[in-house]
């Protein structure tokens, strides 16, 4: 009892657990002076004293307690509301458990980008004003419908609008405000007639800040949703019902391509703004997928927050401003929007979700499905994961009752599914340009879709003109001096051969390293080199080429664009022409070379390859012509190929998950790669030896700990890389064996990294 009335001893104060940007899972505590108690709650932005320095930290959460011995006391609290919203605080703290990350590292996950780091902020103290001043506040026009009844109803009236002011009259009342450049992407000249408006009080023009977003320039005209099919009512109607009841459930929305799942997300993002609830959308990568955001805006119009990376600093900033303000309900991005400042959440949607761009792969590394179911579930809202392919753990989400399975087994129109066919590149020759990986059937195809005058499109998933350079001499390929691959002759860039991992670049040697010999020859076709080919092939037809040397942010939409506008008839492509384009005149895809992708030393291999196909073969077809699909390869029996072959998804998820479940890998079991990589070869191999006996003197019964091994890619960026991988069912002994690991290393030499990959999605 005494123990406890000395109440005299304990000097009760406030503390704040806060998450410090240091490179350490740990958390910091301050004491709260009284004059912050107020505004040191959970979220907000605090200055805290730190060894000599002063660093920007986030409040995780305050307690009543006594003070531990050599407490500090916070220095200041900086901006006037939290800068993260508290249950996004929960969710990031969870996130930075799971992944066995630095709290402070995933914090900044959810803050906009400052310019300059910390002391540049210190100085200009708030996240909420500061990022209007620099930015030049521009502004647009917009023009409001009134109320003032039409003077068109006085039959005959001297002043009713006509002609021009009529129709941009009834465009305004239509569609709601608009901007007046967009009224003049309409009608040409517009402003005569929209003063005329004006100057009758049918219309108001007011000045607005201009939203700060590249898409916004485009004109989008407002769509009306078109009547669903039946296997799209289903749907709509089960997330509704999901919706309405406030469930937190997960759908997965398996759609074959071209089934319009896209409609099935905007009824729901319809339904749960009439809730007026959040909605966050997740899409593989926005650059790619400018149809989608075009058509998110049509139906919802600049309610729309698209986040991206072809914006400035500054401009996220602002973008981030106006999601905390809730001035957006709607915000599309890649995977990072899932940290937007998105208060009362009713509704998370990924897009493609078996798509790898979600997988971060630095830095955090994070899977933004994964976290969006999480997300999503904390929010109590509902998770609609949309694919052709789902992904092995999503299928299995919803084989273990996690997830309820949504079905749309047709096109959304009427066109059937494409005729796949495989050329048998060990039966099937050349065709006239006496280039094996353009074979006679293909070659008769493209001239067959030419002469019809229809589009084709080839994919091959190797940019540049020649992907390795071999001396003819020794037989040895020019390789990175920096990483353990091959460089990529590059002939337009200017005869240069390049390191895709490094971007290393050199002129295209003259002799071999090896050996002096002068004889080197490009081995290997690109997409570059396809080009130019299928050029002297077909000297009448229009080609374009779409990849990562020609084509970055928004020329991306410029060349899908000229396809849309019929101007290309040949689109030569990396996956870049795989993702969900929706091009009416494709009839003919080309897949040049199948087994670069099934070849992969990855237990994943297999599933990619098969996405792959299903989606670049879903480009064929989708206007009202039918489509076809050819498949170059030398291995036809790879059921990545011969399930793809039929458009039979569930035929290969189901071998695809009976060959998991026996060999022990996801979804059945865990994987967690720790890796680990230094200058010095064996100074990696030493450490990687030790952190994988720290990990197996902890490790279970139930617990593999293989490794230490070479990665697969075993040097990169001057880096010599070894892995060691564990694997497990029972996720808390992978987890132990997980945070003795982590101990180990902390005695390792500073100049090897070690970094846990949890989930990893690569394995190289
Ligand atoms: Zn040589
Ligand atoms: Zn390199």
């Amino acid at each position: 009892m005494a123990l406890f009335d000395a109440g005299s001893h304990a000097r009760m104060m406030l503390l704040v657990d806060v998450a410090l940007p240091v490179p350490l899972a740990r958390i910091f505590t301050y004491e709260v002076p009284s004059e912050l108690v107020a505004r040191a709650t959970t979220g907000a932005r605090v200055v805290c004293p730190f060894g000599t320095r002063r660093l920007i930290g986030v409040v995780l959460g305050a307690r009543e307690g006594e003070p531990p011995d050599g407490v500090k006391r916070l220095h200041s609290v900086l901006d006037t509301m939290p800068a993260v919203p508290a249950d996004l605080v929960l969710f990031l703290r969870d996130l930075a458990s799971y992944y066995m990350a630095p709290i402070g590292e995933v914090m900044r996950l959810a803050l906009p980008p400052l310019e300059k780091e910390d002391s540049r902020a210190l100085a200009e103290p708030t996240l909420f004003d500061s990022g209007m001043r620099g930015v030049a506040t521009r502004t647009v026009q917009w023009v409001v419908a009134t109320d003032a009844p039409d003077l068109g109803a006085n039959e005959g009236s001297a002043d009713a609008p006509r002609g021009q002011a009529a129709a941009i009259l009834a465009h305004v009342r239509a569609t709601g405000d608009v901007p007046t450049a967009r009224l003049a992407a309409l009608w040409g000249n517009a402003r005569p007639a929209i003063k005329k408006l004006a100057s009758h009080n049918l219309v108001r023009i007011e000045e607005r800040e201009a939203p700060r977003d590249p898409f916004f320039a485009n004109a989008v005209p407002r769509d009306t949703p078109p009547v669903l099919t039946d296997a799209q009512r289903a749907a709509v109607d089960a997330i509704d019902a999901a919706l309405v009841a406030r469930e937190a459930k997960t759908f997965l929305l398996h759609g074959v391509t071209g089934s319009g799942k896209t409609e099935v997300y905007l009824h729901a993002i319809a339904v749960a703004r009439a809730q007026e609830r959040g909605v966050l959308v997740l899409v593989p990568e926005i650059a790619l997928t400018p149809q989608l955001v075009a058509r998110f805006r049509a139906r919802f119009g600049d309610e729309v927050a698209v986040v991206h990376s072809g914006l400035t600093v500054k401009e996220r900033l602002v973008m981030w401003q106006r999601i905390h303000r809730a001035e957006v309900d709607v915000v599309i991005g890649a995977r990072s929007a899932l940290f937007a400042p998105l208060k009362n959440i009713g509704l998370v949607i990924v897009d493609e979700e078996h798509d790898s761009s979600f997988k971060q792969e630095e830095g955090v590394r994070y899977h933004a499905r994964d976290m969006a179911i999480f997300r999503a579930h904390r929010c109590g809202a509902v998770c609609v994961l949309g694919t052709a392919t789902p992904s092995l753990e999503t299928e299995h989400l919803a084989r273990t009752g996690k997830a309820t399975k949504l079905r749309l087994p047709g096109r959304a129109r009427t066109q059937a599914m494409p005729r796949v066919s495989i050329v048998d590149l060990r039966r099937i020759g050349p065709g006239p340009t006496g280039d094996k990986r353009i074979s006679l059937h293909l070659h008769r195809a493209i001239e067959d879709t030419l002469k019809a005058k229809e589009q084709a499109i080839l994919f091959l998933n190797r940019r540049g003109f020649a992907p390795s350079v071999q001396c003819q001499g020794c037989g040895v390929i020019a390789s990175c001096p920096s990483c353990s691959v091959a460089l990529t002759f590059h002939k337009r860039a200017g005869a240069v051969v390049r390191c895709h991992y490094c971007e290393y670049e050199r002129p295209m040697p003259t002799q071999c390293k090896a050996c002096g010999s002068a004889e080197l020859a490009l081995e290997g076709l690109g997409t570059e080199k396809l080009e130019e080919t299928l050029a002297k092939a077909f000297p009448e037809a229009r080609i374009a080429r779409l990849d990562r040397d020609v084509a970055t942010g928004k020329t991306v939409e410029k060349v899908l664009d000229r396809v849309r506008a019929r101007e290309v008839d040949i689109l030569v492509g990396t996956q870049m022409v795989t993702k969900g384009h929706d091009l009416p005149f494709v009839t003919l895809v080309g897949v040049i070379n199948a087994d670069a992708a099934t070849s992969i030393p990855d237990f994943r291999a297999a599933e990619r390859a098969f996405q792959l196909l299903v989606q670049v073969a879903g480009r064929a077809g989708r206007g009202d012509l039918a489509g076809r699909v050819l498949v170059q390869t030398y291995n036809p029996e790879h059921p990545a190929i011969t399930f793809a072959l039929r458009h039979d998804v569930p035929g290969f998820i189901e071998q695809e998950l009976a060959n998991r479940r026996e060999l022990g890998y996801p979804p059945y079991a865990r994987v967690a790669l720790i890796r680990i990589d230094a200058v010095d070869e064996n100074e990696a191999r030493d450490a990687a030896q030790r952190v994988a006996e720290a990990a197996r003197a902890a490790s279970a019964p139930s617990v593999a700990v293989l490794g230490p091994a070479p990665a697969p890619l075993a040097r990169l960026r001057n880096r010599f890389r070894f892995r060691v991988m564990l694997r497990s069912a029972d996720r808390a002994a992978l987890r132990r064996v997980l945070v003795a690991a982590d101990k180990a290393r902390a005695g390792l030499p500073r100049d090897v990294r070690c970094i846990l990959d949890i989930d990893p999605m690569q394995l190289l």
